[in-house]
C-alpha cells in the first residue's frame, strides 16, 4: 500500500487507523494464536468506517482480515501486509425489548462482558466457556456454550444481525429480511460480510450451579464410560465437558476434569442432576457451587510464548465403547494430547438440520483436541502435529466444528460443510461477495449456481 493511499484512508475514518509506526501498533497487531504485521488496522468507530475499510481493501486489492475478539484459532484475524478491521469498539449491550428479552450485542464485545451486563437484567445468552472470546467469531461459527443442551447453540438464539456487505452496503438480516444471508451467517463464519451487531433472544437466567470435579486420571476409560452413561440420563438443564488433561510439566500434572453447569434456579433439582457425577469414581477435588452464570466463564489461558495451538475437532454420533477406549488410550496421559469432550443433545437437536448453516445436529458429543506446535513451525509441520494428534479419532468422528479449527485447509472446510451445505453457502457467497473480498477465513468460494 502506498503511503498516500494510507493517508487517504486515515482521512476518511472516524475511528483510528493504527500503522506500524504508531505507538499502539504492538498492542493490536497480534491475535491470540498468531503474530501479524498488517499494513494498517482500522479500529472502526462507525459502520461507515467499516464500509470505507472494505472499499479500500477492494480498491487496493489487499488482504482484509476481520476481528471481533481476536480469539479465532486460525489466527486469520490478523495478516501480514494487509488491512484489519477491528471491531473492538462495537461492544455495546443494549436491551431492545425487555418483554421479549431481545438484546442487541456489538460484534466486538467479549462474552464475559456480555454475561456480566445481562446479569443485571436477569438474562443470559448461551455462548462459550471463556470471557475474552469475541461475540463475532463465536456466533458466526455456531457457538457451543455452558447452556447448550438447555437453549441450543448461540445461533439458535439469534433473531437478526446488522452487517456490511462486500460492496459496502449496510443490511439488517433476519428470517424476514435477506433470509438467505441470515441462514448463511449462522454457521458460515466470516464469509458474507462484516457483522457489526447481533440481536439475540436472551434466556432468563438468574443463577446456575456449576464448577469442576477432578478425578484420578488412572481410571480414564471407566470414568468416561460412566460420564457418558450419566449424561444420557441427565436433564437438559445440565451441560457438561469431560477433559482428558495430559498436563503441562510437574506444576500441572495429568488429570481428569468434569465440568458441569446446571442452568436453572431450582437448587434441589440441580443437586439431584449433579449427584451421579460425584460418583463416577474417586473425586480428588471439586468446587461446584451456586453462582451467577457469568461466574461460570473462565479467563482464556494463552499458549506458552513458544507455542501455538494447532487444534482439530469432530463430532461423535455416539460415545461408543470403541470411541471411549480410543479416547482413554490415546489422550490425557503425559506426553499425549489433551482431549475435551462436550456433551450435546437436548435443544441443539430440536432445530432442524437445514435451519442454519451449522450442519452437525444429532451428535452425542463434540471432541476437541488442542495440540501445540512450536511458534516458528512451518504450516506443513503444524499440520503434521495437528493430524498426528487427531489421527486416533479420525476413523470414528464425523464432520468438524468451525470454531475450534486452527487451520483453513480444504479438507477441514469440507469437514465443516457437507457438500449440500457448502453448495448453498457458495451460491449465497456469489450473490453477496462475488469477488471473494472476505477470504481471510475458512473460505467458501463463490459459485453462481447451486451445485447439489
Ligand atoms: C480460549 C478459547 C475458548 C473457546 N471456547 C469456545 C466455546 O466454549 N465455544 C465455542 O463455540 N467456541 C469457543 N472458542 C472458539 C471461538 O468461538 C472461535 O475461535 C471464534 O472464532 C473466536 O471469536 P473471536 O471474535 O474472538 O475471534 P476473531 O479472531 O476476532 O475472529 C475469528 C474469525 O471470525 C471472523 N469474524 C470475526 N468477527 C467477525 C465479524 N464481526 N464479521 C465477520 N467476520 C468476523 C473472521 O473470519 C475472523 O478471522 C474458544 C476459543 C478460545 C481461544
Amino acid at each position: 500500500m502506498q503511503p498516500q493511499s494510507i493517508t487517504e484512508l486515515t482521512n476518511h475514518i472516524a475511528g483510528d487507523v493504527v500503522l506500524p509506526d504508531s505507538s499502539s501498533y504492538d498492542a493490536v497487531r497480534n491475535v491470540f494464536n498468531r503474530a501479524g504485521s498488517p499494513a494498517a488496522i482500522v479500529r472502526a468507530q462507525t459502520t461507515d468506517d467499516v464500509s470505507t475499510a472494505i472499499r479500500f481493501a477492494r480498491e487496493h486489492q489487499v488482504a482484509l482480515s476481520v476481528r471481533s475478539g481476536g480469539h479465532g484459532l486460525s489466527g486469520l484475524a490478523t495478516n501480514n501486509g494487509g488491512l484489519v478491521i477491528d471491531l473492538a469498539r462495537f461492544n455495546g449491550v443494549e436491551i431492545l425489548d425487555p418483554a421479549r428479552h431481545l438484546v442487541r450485542v456489538g460484534a466486538g464485545a467479549h462474552w464475559g462482558d456480555v454475561a456480566l451486563a445481562l446479569a443485571s437484567h436477569g438474562l443470559a445468552i448461551s455462548s462459550g466457556d471463556t470471557r475474552q472470546v469475541g461475540v463475532g467469531g463465536l456466533t458466526l461459527g455456531g457457538g457451543i456454550g455452558w447452556m447448550v443442551r438447555k437453549y441450543g447453540l448461540t445461533i439458535d438464539s439469534l433473531e437478526a444481525a446488522d452487517l456490511i456487505t462486500a460492496d459496502g452496503r449496510a443490511l439488517h438480516v433476519s428470517a424476514q429480511e435477506h433470509p438467505d444471508l441470515f441462514w448463511a451467517i449462522r454457521g458460515g463464519g466470516g464469509n458474507f460480510g462484516v457483522v457489526t451487531s447481533f440481536d439475540f433472544h436472551a434466556q432468563p437466567s438468574g443463577e446456575i450451579v456449576g464448577g469442576t470435579v477432578i478425578y484420578d486420571p488412572a481410571d480414564a476409560e471407566n470414568l468416561l464410560s460412566a460420564w457418558a452413561g450419566s449424561m444420557r440420563e441427565a436433564p437438559e438443564e445440565l451441560s457438561s465437558t469431560f477433559v482428558l488433561f495430559s498436563g503441562f510439566g510437574p506444576q500441572a500434572p495429568a488429570q481428569i476434569m468434569v465440568l458441569l453447569c446446571y442452568a436453572g434456579d431450582d437448587e434441589a433439582a440441580a443437586n439431584a442432576a449433579i449427584k451421579p457425577f460425584l460418583q463416577l469414581g474417586a473425586v480428588q477435588k471439586q468446587d461446584l457451587q451456586r453462582k451467577p452464570y457469568h461466574a461460570m466463564l473462565e479467563d482464556a489461558v494463552s499458549p506458552p510464548p513458544t507455542l501455538r495451538v494447532v487444534g482439530h475437532d469432530g463430532f461423535l454420533k455416539t460415545l461408543s465403547a470403541e470411541a471411549i477406549a480410543t479416547l482413554a488410550t490415546n489422550y490425557g496421559q503425559a506426553g499425549k494430547p489433551i482431549a475435551q469432550i462436550r456433551a450435546l443433545g437436548g435443544a441443539v437437536d430440536r432445530v432442524s438440520q437445514e435451519a442454519t448453516a451449522f450442519a452437525h445436529r444429532g451428535n452425542e458429543a463434540l471432541v476437541i483436541v488442542p495440540a501445540f506446535a512450536p511458534k516458528d513451525a512451518s504450516d506443513e509441520q503444524a499440520q503434521q502435529i495437528r493430524q498426528a494428534a487427531w489421527q486416533p479419532l479420525a476413523p470414528l468422528a464425523n464432520g468438524a466444528f468451525l470454531n475450534f479449527l486452527s487451520d483453513a485447509s480444504e479438507a477441514s472446510i469440507a469437514a465443516v460443510y457437507p457438500s449440500a451445505t457448502y453448495a448453498r453457502l457458495a451460491h449465497i457467497k456469489a450473490t453477496y461477495d462475488p469477488d471473494n473480498i472476505f477470504n481471510q477465513n475458512q473460505n467458501i468460494k463463490p459459485a453462481p449456481t447451486a451445485q447439489e
